[in-house]
């Protein structure tokens, strides 16, 4: 039995109706970028996530990009972020002029440990970028608190955490805006690129769209430099049929997390650990082994994909020596680097399959 990271085809098999008419209606009403369905969707995508506000644009990256610009974030700042994230948290800070600056993750967390972020802070210091990585918030409170401490911004990389919840508060509701991505294997995907920027503040949600529109706040009138981020009207339509199912699916795969957790039991790995008061959605459900790249050649002959992430951190990769940091800057980060392995996960995995992937694990770890 072959055993896929992800399995989109299945996810789409079982919408498949509501998928069309969306499509449908775009086709009739010809609105290709933004329009009613984007705006449908922002709607809605904004009450899921408890605020006010959203803007549609075409990439996660976009939408951390902007969210920075709309702040006022660019050459001669800083912003922090963690060193255990995908390399678009970076890439984003990196184009605003920024300068990025890396701590490391907590052992237990696998996020930005707050404890080493106050240490970063600099009189330059503009933003802190929080990852929600694999589905769990980053521990929150504290790094809110420092923030209103030195005045500084927080922005939420939502990415992989849609839904996810910190003390009863969604990604995205608790810093001055969220961002995230619906490439289409997030937890909300779309169906090519898409992402958004949501806050309760008006005014920052306002720049983004004015800046993922060439500058425009109405047509012909260019108030700043903008971009072309929009966020595309059949990418709208398939994101609020997709929006009804979210709840579902993030519960689907809480219950595959349980499973696999359960049948991992005894087995020489580390667990993916949720802190009791977050509600995790398992983008990814990332264990740590020994010998994990033999472990995942394995399992690839037994005909189960999985997936590192990352296997080598943003601060060590070629394109990003510029920023001056070392092998041994983040030990926590470079270590787990090399033990992580991403099992299967999306809600339609079956018992089965969770049984059948713990089970090779045991049978090759004794
Ligand atoms: C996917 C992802 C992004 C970027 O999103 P794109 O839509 O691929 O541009 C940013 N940050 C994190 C943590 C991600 O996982």
């Amino acid at each position: 039995m072959k055993i896929n990271f992800v399995d989109l085809k299945k996810q789409y098999l079982s919408i498949q109706a509501e998928i069309h008419e969306g499509i449908e209606r775009v086709l009739q009403n010809t609105s290709f970028i933004l329009g009613p369905e984007v705006g449908r969707f922002e709607g809605n995508f904004a009450r899921y996530c408890d605020v006010a506000h959203a803007a549609g644009v075409n990439s996660g990256t976009s939408a951390l990009h902007l969210a920075l610009a709309a702040l006022g974030v660019g050459e001669g700042d800083e912003v922090i972020t963690v060193a255990n994230t995908f390399v678009a948290t970076v890439e984003a800070i990196v184009y605003t002029g920024a300068r990025p600056v890396l701590v490391d993750i907590h052992e237990d967390t696998y996020n930005l440990d707050p404890d080493k972020v106050e240490a970063a802070v600099t009189k330059r210091t503009k933003a802190i970028i929080p990852v929600h990585l694999y589905g769990q918030p980053a521990e929150m409170d504290p790094i809110l608190a420092l923030a209103e401490a030195k005045g500084l911004y927080v922005v939420e990389d939502c990415a992989q955490a849609h839904g996810a919840r910190y003390k009863g508060r969604r990604t995205g509701s608790m810093g001055h805006c969220g961002c995230f991505s619906f490439y289409p294997g997030k937890n909300l995907g779309a169906y090519g690129e898409a992402g958004a920027v949501v806050s309760n503040n008006e005014e920052i949600v306002q720049r983004v769209k004015m800046l993922r529109d060439h500058g425009q706040s109405e047509k012909y009138h260019h108030k700043i430099i903008g971009y072309n981020m929009r966020m595309e009207g059949f990418q709208g339509a398939v994101l609020d049929v997709k929006l009804r199912r979210l709840n579902d699916w993030n519960a689907a795969r809480r219950e595959n997390a349980r499973l696999y957790g359960e049948y991992l039991a005894g087995v020489d790995v580390v667990i993916p650990r949720a802190i009791p008061y977050v509600e995790h959605v398992y983008h990814l459900y990332v264990i740590r082994a020994k010998r994990r790249n033999e472990l995942q050649e394995y399992l690839k002959e037994k005909g189960i994909a999985t997936g590192l992430h990352y296997p080598i951190p943003v601060h060590l990769l070629e394109g990003y020596t510029f920023l001056g940091y070392k092998h041994g800057d983040f030990p926590v980060t470079e270590q787990y680097a090399t033990e992580i392995l991403s099992l299967p996960m999306f809600a339609e995995l079956t018992k089965e399959e969770i049984a059948e992937v713990a089970e090779a694990i045991r049978t090759f770890l004794s």
